[in-house]
């Protein structure tokens, strides 16, 4: 076995496909906030993977409802009936105000499921003409990796050379009402966005957009499918991001933060009839819906809400970003965000967002750059003001230094 860090990256490269690109930090344990590489050396995760450890890491509860649950029965199929996946209902419906719910694996896969869905619902009950269902996404959109959704992608990276693609997309700017307004046609069966775009930035849509959208979806009869596997679950400072907004979706995604990290979890919930469409052997997955995935899903949103994760993410995420606003250094264009949701904008003469995130891993601050000059910064919900007064004291001294030790690698 290898020691050094070094050594598990060499490793790693040489066997594995290289579709990341990952930081050269090599981890191995993880409490809470701070995660420890194979040195012993601590960081603070402003990354949560993803916002898949809202919980933060290693959280003791879940980690002991999924233990209990591995001991007993980890799965069963959908072939035959458990005694968790009803506990699991009624616990999601209860929170989140759902009429039905499709339990899935990935944050993909539940995209892919409310694309199936919202289109027979269409052909069902709108009487659109076979094949002819249309969905509208947002350009700069972030939903998955599956052929489908990359194909309406707008990022050449992610889908540069995967085609061909499936038709049935319109592609609008996010955020812009009237663009929106114009794509709809009679066969518009859904409208299929981020509520706030994480992957492309952390972009948060004018005021009034997300009311206005869902006025006209109901007029029209068309499925509002918020996509929420990233802003869900507590991030932005409410349970789901689409409550800042006023509104309630027809169809909302669910995913990352819905098992705290331990176990990929998704779920499709709706507020509608969309999902009744399915019937008998139409759609499945052999792991959605185990009783291990219910009883650590379970697990992780109870401590969710009970330890007032939600509340925290909104009290601590507006300091946050009061504390990185202050720290106005000359490479910083904008700090946006919500709740720990958040983003430092560089200048795009800065020289990248990328460089600047190894600074701050050397200084044991976790982060990754995203769209080029965004440093996105998104810590457990759990995390405490000395926590984040730590990790702004680390971040507010790479970015007023930007000349040096960065001068090397292009920067300045
Ligand atoms: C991460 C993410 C997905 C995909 O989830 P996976 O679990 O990686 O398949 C979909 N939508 C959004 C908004 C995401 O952030």
């Amino acid at each position: 076995m290898g020691k050094t860090p070094l050594e598990f990256i060499a490793r790693e490269s040489l066997l594995g496909a290289h579709n990341y690109m990952p930081l050269d930090v090599v981890l191995s344990r993880g409490e809470g906030v701070w995660v420890w590489d194979v040195n012993g050396v601590r960081y603070l995760d402003c990354l949560s993977a993803y916002s898949a450890v809202n919980q933060g890491h290693c959280h003791p509860k879940i980690m002991q409802a999924m233990a209990e649950q591995a001991r007993k029965l980890t799965i069963a199929s959908r072939a035959f009936y458990s005694d968790q996946l009803a506990l699991f209902y009624e616990d999601v419906a209860e929170l989140f105000g759902a009429r039905q719910v499709l339990p899935m694996n990935s944050g993909t896969e539940a995209v892919e499921t409310a694309i199936k869905c919202v289109r027979k619902w269409g052909y069902e009950t709108r009487a659109i003409p076979e094949d002819k269902a249309e969905i509208i996404v947002c350009a700069d959109n972030f939903h998955g990796r599956t052929i489908t959704i990359v194909g309406f992608s707008t990022d050449p990276g992610k889908r540069r050379g995967f085609g061909p693609f499936a038709p049935g997309f319109r592609i609008v700017p996010f955020g812009d009402f009237a663009a929106f307004a114009a794509a709809v046609t009679p066969n518009t069966v859904a409208f299929l966005v981020e509520p706030i775009q994480g992957e492309a930035g952390v972009n948060i849509p004018p005021p009034g957009y997300f009311a206005k959208v869902r006025a006209l979806c109901s007029e029209k009869n068309i499925a509002l499918v918020l996509d929420e596997v990233q802003t869900g679950l507590g991030r932005t400072g409410k349970l789901l991001a689409q409550e800042h907004e006023g509104i309630k979706a027809d169809v909302t995604i669910l995913g990352k933060a819905l098992s705290g990290g331990f176990y990929p979890v998704s779920a499709v919930l709706a507020d509608n009839d969309v999902l009744s469409v399915l019937r008998p052997g139409e759609h499945g997955s052999t792991f959605g819906g185990n009783p291990l995935a219910c009883a650590t899903a379970r697990a992780a949103l109870r401590v969710l809400v009970e330890e007032g994760m939600i509340e925290n993410a909104q009290i601590q995420g507006a300091y946050f970003k009061a504390a990185l606003e202050s720290i106005g250094a000359g490479c910083m264009k904008e700090v946006r965000g919500r709740g720990l949701m958040l983003a430092v904008e560089l200048h795009p003469d800065a020289g990248g967002a990328r460089a600047y995130c190894e600074e701050l891993a050397r200084r044991g601050v976790l982060a990754i750059d995203a769209h080029q000059h965004v440093i996105r910064l998104s810590p457990p919900l759990v995390i405490e003001r000395e926590q984040a007064d730590w990790a702004v004291e680390r971040i507010a001294a790479v970015l007023r230094n930007p000349l040096s030790p960065l001068a090397g690698r292009g920067l300045g």
